[in-house]
């Protein structure tokens, strides 16, 4: 790990400097009030102060909503060929904030296991993060610090802190991070120069919970039966959007097409979400969530007790406040888990 001093504008250019070689993308404000990771060109104006977390969280550049997993043919001899369809072009995300960063952890995790997924590693070793603090919640909504995804850094090749005198602290913190940095000019530092230098955070940071996310993956275990569930759906339109928002949301459907030709076709995958009505649907017409306030449990469980439980990395909802952010319905995860601490028990 290396450590370097910059200003604000020279971040920004070394940003537009990697825009003039490879695929940089940059939360770049997208209509009135929203913000989109976007591919910027070297003269693209870019800003670091803030910005409300995008609509769709970074991690989806790794899994995109539809994509082609394979082209099959039945040749000449009627034999089969497959050809897979591996997205290997390399790009930067910049500007991730901790949350983001959190996310794509997790979704490292999640795309590891078992059978290593090949699209989504394959994307992902092509793809350089560089990470940049909060110094104030991004948001009404955020609850990061709640369940400790506010100082999250791992993943990031690069990390940017802004400090109190106005500048950045650069860390470099992998290889690839090192090869991106080359000839950027920073002042070097020798050691991590944190501590009272670093721009204060504001404190308490977000919403908080009145319980640890180790208290809160107890609560949330036994509550299968709590009036909370119902309480939150009553006017939920089962539409999936806090699914497709999500950053450590990743459930997809496969499907095949088959050309006119009759003897061709591919095969894709694109995002599914398990507050969908059919997404526990099964061969015989059984639905095993059929109930809205069933399929919101199953969501938060997921967040807060099964897959905490499964990988020991904490809550696998990184506070960003986007599902409650962007519902019709203003359905709010946040609120579902203060709920069902507040009735109290474990
Ligand atoms: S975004 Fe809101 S309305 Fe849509 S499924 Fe989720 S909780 Fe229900
Ligand atoms: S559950 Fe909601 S707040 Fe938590 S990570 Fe997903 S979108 Fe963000």
């Amino acid at each position: 790990m290396s450590y370097y001093l910059a200003t604000k504008t020279s971040i920004a250019d070394w940003i537009k400097g990697l825009a003039s070689r490879d695929s940089v993308y940059f939360p770049m404000k997208h209509g009135q009030v929203s913000y989109r990771f976007t591919q910027i060109q070297p003269d693209t104006e870019i800003q670091f102060e803030h910005y409300t977390p995008t609509v769709v969280p970074p991690v989806k550049l790794l899994l995109p909503a539809r994509e082609e997993l394979l082209q099959f043919r039945k040749n000449a001899e009627g034999k089969s060929e497959v050809r897979a369809s591996l997205d290997t072009s390399s790009r930067i995300i910049a500007g991730i904030r901790p949350c983001d960063l959190k996310g794509i952890f997790l979704m490292d995790l999640f795309f590891k296991d078992g059978s290593p997924d090949a699209y989504y590693l394959a994307r992902r070793e092509n793809t350089a993060l560089i990470g940049y603090a909060c110094e104030t919640p991004c948001d009404p909504r955020a609850f990061c610090a709640a369940v400790e995804s506010l100082n999250h850094a791992e993943g990031a090749d690069v990390f940017l802190t802004p400090l109190e005198n106005g500048n950045v602290l650069v860390e470099v913190k992998t290889e690839l991070g090192k090869k991106l940095t080359e000839g950027a000019g920073w002042k070097v530092c020798d050691k991590d120069p944190r501590g009272s230098k670093t721009a204060k955070a504001v404190q308490p940071f977000g919403r908080q919970f009145a319980a640890s996310v180790q208290d809160i993956s107890r609560i949330v275990a036994s509550k299968y039966q709590s009036p909370v569930w119902e309480k939150h759906v009553a006017h939920c339109f089962s539409c999936g959007t806090c699914n497709l928002v999500c950053p450590t949301c990743y459930c997809f459907d496969v499907h095949d097409d088959l050309n006119l030709d009759a003897v061709s076709g591919n095969r894709t995958r694109t995002w599914d979400g398990c507050m969908l009505p059919h997404f526990a649907l099964v061969g015989g017409g059984h639905n095993f969530r059929p109930e809205p306030a069933s399929r919101q449990r199953h969501r938060v469980s997921r967040k807060f007790e099964y897959l905490p439980e499964k990988y020991k990395h904490g809550a696998v909802c990184v506070g960003c406040g986007r599902c409650g952010r962007q519902c019709t319905s203003h359905i709010d995860i946040y609120d579902i888990v203060s709920d069902l601490i507040a009735e109290g028990g474990r």
